[in-house]
This record gives structure tokens, C-alpha cells and sequence, in this order.
């Protein structure tokens, strides 16, 4: 959406919109990449973009049928005021066959006419996380075309000069370029020194080469609650929906409503029943009063095994009625009998996670954190700290979020945030450790600490495959991100408890996933030609569409 509005603008500046006839996109991608990229909500969000919309503002309910529109009316409102013919058939073409040298997600735009002459035309690449770049403005970290109005980009992001390591001369002095942030990293270990030596955490940092950038302290705190509200937004959005499955023909069953009714005693009033339990530390039998969600066989037995139980058996006794365990008694190893199990910090993780990937399947607005895919860890992790341990939600959400930026920039600048290039460990990997550092950093972790922290979330996740079912961000990507979340914490946990002992600094993590992302098999990078995508076939008797 984001190239497609750049796109409309620079042909807005060169005063060619009204001339343009004709719009031709070409999508460069490899085999079936192409069916990611179309279940990624690709035509819809190019399109739309041409029409003028920005993905942070749409109204993500509207996309269905505006894209339905264009489709049966065969016209297109270029930047929200020119109408052009335009027939998906003809004009939008994908090139299953072909990956342009720049990036394997690629998409080039061409204009033309009425008399058919070409009026204009760009290649732009959608590298992770949100951020376009093209052939010209391709480096590192960068932010050119995060903002579609170039005007409004501060020259340091514009030439770059931010992501250089702190300048020196020839006698190996700092020097101080105008343009450069106070306190440029291009390495962990650099912004560890930095930390060190101005005294300052990982979040000041970042908050303060904001600053230079041309933000005010208000503008920086309204966009940091900004990220969170619209974080926030989706996690209750995928708890509380009444859509019972996702899009697509693997017809999967949304299951953070179910997720969260079992777990909540209702942070958003109306969505969890009145009747439900409080939540328990620990090995907690199943509870007596909690209701059996639509569907959930496993619970529903398990409530009627609960009422029998009025009997005055206990409750071990009454689970292990022969009709539901399954496996012989007459064994010395006897079948263990059905309980539930409540751990209250990886069930809320989980549903949060899960609720975010949810609404990203269904084409809801999430936060690219840092990728659609990946969008799930961060607020899981985020949501859990403000809801169950910070005392400072503001302050909280601004350590953690500045923090996890910080650790990103490293990502981008070190190796990727796109599984097109890396498989999955540059998504959900990258998840991972920037929550880690983030959820280490609220707990008030020394940076050491917090960058170890990120080092044992990315450690873990080195060489995880993208191989997504038909295509569609759903099997595995979404129980991959409550899987994320949780391993975020865990790193967090183990970071802190060893006293700043460790074997891996962040940045050889960093490294060590350049180098296997290098080395990993086209087949495993978003194209669904392995792994799971090709052992899991596809129950034949769901109708393909
Ligand atoms: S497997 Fe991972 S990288 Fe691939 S689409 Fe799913 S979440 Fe994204």
C-alpha cells in the first residue's frame, strides 16, 4: 500500500496524474511466493495505495469491498480524484518466475498515456517491517520511504548518515557531523559503549536521536502511544470478535475468543462471562464454573465430568472414568487422567499473540512489529507487562517499545526483517529478541543485560524455516507467534538471572543469522515449496475458491 501511495504522490509532484490512461503493475516474486504475496492481502493493498490510501489511516473494514469494486468495475480513482480503466486480468501481472536482483519481493509500477507513450515508472521493493526502499534509495536502516512525503524527512535519515558508527578522524578522534543523530550505533557493542559512556539505557538513546530528528517530546510520546493504542486495538479487536474462522480454504478456526473467555475476568467488560473464574497459579484442577466454549470437546467432557462430580467423589476419581481416559488398565504404566493445567503467563501470552496474528490473517490493522507476520510477539509481551507487572503503563510503554526499536535497527542494518530473505527466523526470530530486550529493559536490566536478553531470543530461533500451508499466514505463523512471545520472556528471564555471564555477544547472533538466511534454501523463504506447506495436504473436502 505504502509503494503504491509513494508511487501516486511522486506522479502528483511531476504534475502526470491527469495524464496517466493506463496503469500497469508487474510483481516479481518466485513461485509461490505469489501465493503468499496474494494471501499477504498483496493486490488489495497495492491497489488501494494507488487510490491515495496510507495503511496507517484506512479503514481496514472498508478494503474488502473497495477492492471488490475495483475488480467488478474494471476502474481504478488514482490518488483518490483521477479515474482510469483498469482489469486486474490485463494490467496486474505476476512474475512467478522471475526475482529482480534488488530484493525478492519486488513490484515495479508503469504509467502510460493515451496515445500509450510511458509517462513514468519505478521498481520498489518491500523489504520488512513496512519499509520500501528502490534501487536508489537502498541501504541500510532505511527510513526514506517509511514517510511518503520525502519533504518531510530529516536529512540525516535522507543521506543516511545516522546509521554510520560514531565518525572519527585520522587521528581516530570523534568528529561531529550536523547532520548525524548525538548517538549513532551501527552494533551492539557500540551501543553498549554508548550506554556506557553517556550513562544513558537503550531507550534514552533512541528517544534522543528522535529528538534531533525534529520530533518534540510530545510528538515522540504520541506516536510511541499511538503504536501501542493500535497494538492494543488488535489484541482486543481478536479476542473479542464474533467471526468464528479465518479467510482461506484451510477454514481454521479463530481461536482467541475461546483463548480469552477461559482466561479473563474481563479487562475488556462485555467480552468475558460474568461467571468466570479467577485465574490460579500453577497446577489448577479444572475449574467448576467455567463454561464449555463452543465446540471445545475436550472442555466440554470436562464440564460434565464436572457436574457428576456433585456426587462427592473426588475429583481425580471422576476424571478417571473409563469412558474418557484412553489406555489399559490393566498395565503397569496406568493412563494418566485428564486435567487442566492453567499457567497464567503463557496462556495470557499466548492468546495475545494469537489474537494479533488472527486479525493480520483476516486483513485487520495490526502493527508491523516487525513484520505483518511477526506482528504478534511484541504486543503479546507488551500487553502482559502493562496489564500484569508495570505500575507506569506510559513509562512502560515507552521503555519497551524504544528498546525494542533499538534492537531492530540492529536487525535491519546486520542481516534482515524479511523472510523472502531469511525465512522465519528474520520474522518471528526478530520478534522474539526485541521483545526479549524490551521486556528486560521494563524490568529495569542493566543495556548489557537487556542486549543479552535479545541474544538468547534471536539464538534460539537461528535457522527457522518460513513454510506457511497454502500460502496463508496462518499454519504456523500464528501459534508461531504466541510460541515467540513466551520464548521472549524466557530469554528475558534467563538474561537476567545470569549475571551478565554469556558466550554469544548479540552481535555474533546477528551474524550468525546473516549467515544462515545466506545460506538457506530459496524453499524455505516465504515461497511455501517445503516444510510444512508441502508435508500438510489440504483436507480435499474443503472447496478450493
Ligand atoms: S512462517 Fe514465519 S516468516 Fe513465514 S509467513 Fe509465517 S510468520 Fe511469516
Amino acid at each position: 500500500m505504502r509503494a503504491g501511495k509513494i508511487f501516486i504522490n511522486d506522479l502528483l509532484e511531476l504534475g502526470l496524474l491527469e495524464k496517466v490512461h493506463t496503469v500497469k503493475i508487474t510483481l516479481y516474486v518466485s513461485f509461490n511466493s505469489a501465493i503468499v504475496g496474494s494471501d499477504h492481502h498483496t493486490p488489495q493493498a497495492i491497489l488501494l495505495g494507488l487510490e491515495g490510501s496510507d495503511p496507517e489511516t484506512i479503514d481496514t473494514g472498508t478494503i474488502p469491498s473497495r477492492y471488490a469494486a475495483i475488480q467488478e468495475t474494471k476502474s481504478l480513482l488514482l490518488g483518490g480524484t483521477h479515474h482510469i480503466h483498469y482489469d486486474m486480468d490485463r494490467d496486474m501481472l505476476w512474475r512467478w518466475d522471475q526475482v529482480l536482483k534488488t530484493h525478492p519481493n519486488g513490484m515495479r509500477f508503469s504509467v502510460f498515456g493515451e496515445q500509450g507513450d510511458l509517462l513514468a515508472t519505478n521498481e520498489y521493493f518491500s523489504v520488512g517491517g513496512g519499509f520500501v526502499v528502490n534501487e536508489k534509495t537502498k541501504v541500510d536502516e532505511n527510513l526514506f520511504y517509511k514517510g511518503v512525503d520525502k519533504s518531510s524527512v530529516h536529512g540525516a535519515r535522507l543521506h543516511q548518515t545516522h546509521s554510520l558508527s560514531e565518525p572519527t578522524n585520522e587521528r581516530g578522534e570523534e568528529e561531529s557531523d550536523p547532520c548525524s543523530p548525538p548517538y549513532p550505533f551501527a552494533s551492539g557493542d557500540s551501543l553498549l559503549a554508548l550506554t556506557r559512556k553517556h550513562n544513558m539505557t537503550i531507550a534514552q538513546i533512541v528517544y534522543d536521536n528522535e529528538l534531533h530528528f525534529g520530533y518534540s517530546h510530545e510528538d515522540i510520546r504520541i506516536k510511541l502511544m499511538r503504536i501501542w493504542s493500535v497494538m492494543d486495538d488488535c489484541i482486543r479487536t481478536g479476542v473479542s470478535t464474533t467471526e468464528e474462522k479465518l479467510p482461506g480454504r484451510l477454514g481454521l478456526r479463530r481461536r482467541a475468543p475461546m483463548l480469552y473467555r477461559r482466561l479473563m475476568r474481563g479487562f475488556y467488560p462485555g467480552v468475558a462471562g460474568p461467571t468466570l473464574p479467577s485465574i490460579a497459579a500453577g497446577n489448577t484442577p479444572i475449574p467448576e464454573s467455567i463454561e464449555a466454549p463452543v465446540g471445545d470437546e475436550y472442555f466440554s467432557r470436562a464440564t460434565a465430568d464436572t457436574h457428576e462430580k456433585k456426587t462427592g467423589e473426588n475429583r481425580v476419581a471422576a476424571s478417571s472414568r473409563g469412558t474418557r481416559v484412553i489406555g489399559s488398565f490393566e498395565h503397569p504404566i496406568l493412563p494418566m487422567p485428564p486435567r487442566k493445567t492453567m499457567i497464567p503467563a503463557m496462556d495470557f501470552l499466548s492468546c495475545y499473540a494469537i489474537a494479533v496474528n488472527e486479525v493480520n490473517a483476516s486483513g485487520g490493522r495490526i502493527v508491523t512489529s516487525p513484520t505483518n507476520g511477526a506482528a504478534g510477539v511484541i504486543p503479546a509481551v507488551l500487553k502482559y507487562i502493562v496489564e500484569f507487572i508495570s505500575d507506569d503503563p506510559e513509562k512502560t510503554i515507552e521503555t519497551f517499545l524504544l528498546t525494542a526499536a533499538a534492537v531492530g535497527m540492529l536487525f535491519k542494518r546486520g542481516s534482515t526483517i524479511s523472510a523472502a530473505e531469511g525465512g522465519c527466523q528474520a520474522e518471528v526470530g526478530v520478534a522474539c529478541s526485541m521483545a526479549s530486550a524490551g521486556f528486560a529493559a521494563c524490568m529495569g536490566a542493566d543495556p548489557e543485560t537487556v542486549l543479552q536478553a535479545a541474544e538468547i531470543g534471536i539464538e534460539h530461533n537461528l535457522g527457522l524455516t518460513c513454510d506457511p500451508i497454502d500460502g496463508l499466514v496462518q499454519v504456523p505463523c500464528i501459534e508461531r507467534n504466541s510460541l515467540g512471545a513466551v520464548k521472549a520472556v524466557t530469554a528475558a528471564q534467563l538474561s537476567m538471572a545470569s549475571q551478565n555471564v554469556y558466550s554469544v555477544t548479540l552481535d555474533e547472533a546477528i551474524e550468525a543469522m546473516r549467515l544462515t538466511a545466506a545460506d538457506m534454501s530459496v524453499k524455505y523463504k516465504e515461497t511455501s515449496l517445503s516444510g510444512l506447506a508441502r508435508t500438510v495436504k489440504i483436507p480435499l473436502t474443503v472447496p478450493a475458491c
